[in-house]
């Protein structure tokens, strides 16, 4: 039999139970298997998490930031040589595949980036006489930061990482469904000489510590990945308590277009692992599909010849690239949707038997899903309207530009869409009506560069992360009118 894990808090560089002793099961979505004990934090471990982190906050925002990025690039370090490790870890509890894990290059990537990354400038001015005005960038003092399960060491990388190296502490909440990365992580911040307090984790249901985190008046800005549902309820939690400074990355239900002059096998290749990728469990999964009426048998049998293609199973597998979905609520939702889709869809491509699962006992308990593709969908249905989270996807056609950019547009989600064509100056013209904080043009998502900002429009979020951005958001900015007798302006 496996081994079961028993999890820590994380609180002051040391290694906790809940206040409580509560704890909670986490299983297997693969074998159905009790993975691990999970502390459920309670309402006292939050508030300790962030009295450690306010009495970090003085020494760690006086250190420069060269001293601060040190045991950043220890933990890079130490997160690169344990790939295998943080691999299994998400396999175990969410089912993502060892194949698609790239999670650990991302997040030394943020590490070590932020370790090194200059101070954002202020600005200064000599435009009123008699004084010398210029602007401070300062930290916040103790920042929560709230991240999902579907790829929960990227969102622990990219939101820590900045905050840090800004002079800010931090109190983690990590998702119910995919606490065990974070934990290993915090087993390894004493070591690489954080001081105590400086990152705090906790592990726990949203309603109870993320909603304390949410409510609580020394955090003064927090950093949100997760649906667009809970992103509303954090918003309301902050409204009612101390107007947080916060960035939301929500959900999304990206379209791509594909026009009759496309690369057709490059567009379904890359469409098809968009929407399948990760089991479809993505943001900017492009999982609306509009294809220009001429081409769409031929497009529809490449998307078709691709998702067949794929080998759902053990996600401990090097061959699996479709693993099962993340726990059982996860599987439950998608299959609604599928059924509904079946009732709705003028068809439904059934990719039979030709995506086989690895023969295994465990597989009778696995929350496995087939890729499923809808076509000819009506537009107001829900299998259009909602993020599904699965590898489900619906692909309508279009006949005009115009009413490609319409559909397109008819959502109330804009993260990532999706443009294939070999005209430059439609592309250009199209890519800019497109209501969407990313738009890829002859790529689908997750294509995306790391120096430019990334973030969604309507109810994707509200503000940006990227290496470049992601500092400004936990730093406060403070002017200063400095009176200089004599000084005249320039
Ligand atoms: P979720 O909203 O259910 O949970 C996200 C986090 O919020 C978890 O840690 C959860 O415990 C916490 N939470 C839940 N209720 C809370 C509350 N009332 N107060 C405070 N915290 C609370 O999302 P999920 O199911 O973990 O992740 C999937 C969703 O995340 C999808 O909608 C997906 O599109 C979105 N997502 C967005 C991006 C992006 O960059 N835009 C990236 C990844 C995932």
């Amino acid at each position: 039999m496996a081994e079961v894990l028993t999890t820590d808090l994380f609180i002051n560089n040391k290694p906790a139970p809940a206040s409580d002793g509560g704890l909670f099961d986490l299983l297997s979505p693969y074998t159905g298997a009790l993975v691990a004990k999970v502390p459920e934090s309670t309402v006292e471990d939050v508030n300790a998490a962030v009295t450690a982190a306010q009495s970090a906050f003085t020494r760690w925002s006086s250190l420069s930031p060269a001293e601060r990025g040190k045991p950043m690039k220890k933990l890079a370090e130490i997160i690169l040589s344990q790939k295998e490790e943080l691999a299994r870890l998400d396999a175990i509890s969410v089912g993502r595949p060892i194949s698609q894990y790239i999670d650990c290059d991302y997040a030394a990537a943020q590490f070590n980036f932020f370790a090194e990354a200059s101070y954002p400038q202020g600005r200064s001015s000599l435009n009123t006489p008699g004084f010398v005005n210029m602007s401070l960038k300062q930290p916040f003092g103790v920042v929560a930061i709230i991240i999902p399960w579907n790829a929960p060491l990227v969102f622990f990388s990219k939101k820590v990482a900045p905050a840090i190296a800004a002079g800010n502490c931090v109190v983690v909440k990590s998702s119910e469904k995919a606490p065990l990365t974070s934990w290993k992580v915090s087993q390894w911040i004493e070591s690489c000489g954080f001081p105590p307090g400086v990152i705090n984790v906790l592990s726990g249901h949203g309603p109870l510590s993320g909603a304390a985190l949410a409510e609580h008046m020394q955090i003064r800005a927090l950093s949100f990945t997760g649906s667009t549902r809970t992103g509303r309820a954090i918003q309301i939690a902050s409204a009612k308590s101390n107007l947080k400074k916060i960035v939301f990355e929500l959900g999304g239900k990206g379209p791509a277009l594909i026009f009759e002059d496309a690369d057709i096998e490059r567009a379904a290749r890359e469409t098809e692992n968009s929407i399948d990728w990760n089991s479809g469990q993505t943001c900017m999964a492009n999982s609306r599909i509009y294809v220009q009426e001429v081409i769409k048998d031929r497009f529809l049998e490449a998307f078709r010849r691709c998702a067949q293609s794929r080998q759902s199973g053990n996600p401990l597998v090097d061959d699996t690239n479709l693993g099962p979905l993340a726990d059982k609520q996860q599987y439950e939702v998608v299959q609604r949707y599928v059924a509904q889709g079946r009732r709705e869809a003028s068809s439904t491509v059934d990719l039979g038997e030709a995506s086989k699962g690895h023969e295994s006992s465990s597989e009778s308990q696995a929350l496995l899903v087939r890729p499923v593709i809808f076509t000819s969908v009506p537009e107001t249905s829900a299998i259009v309207k909602d993020e599904i989270f699965g590898p489900v996807v619906v692909i309508n056609s279009f006949r005009t530009e115009e009413e490609a950019i319409q559909k397109a547009n008819d959502t109330e989600f804009g993260l990532y869409a999706a443009i294939y064509t070999k005209d430059v100056e439609r592309a250009l013209r199209v890519g800019a009506k497109l209501e969407s904080g990313c738009v890829g043009v002859n790529c689908a998502s997750p294509q995306t560069s790391w120096d430019l900002p990334f973030g969604g429009w309507k109810q994707s979020g509200t503000g940006r992360e990227s290496f470049m951005d992601s500092m400004e958001h936990f730093l406060e900015t403070k002017s200063l009118f400095i009176r200089v007798p004599g000084l005249t302006g320039s």
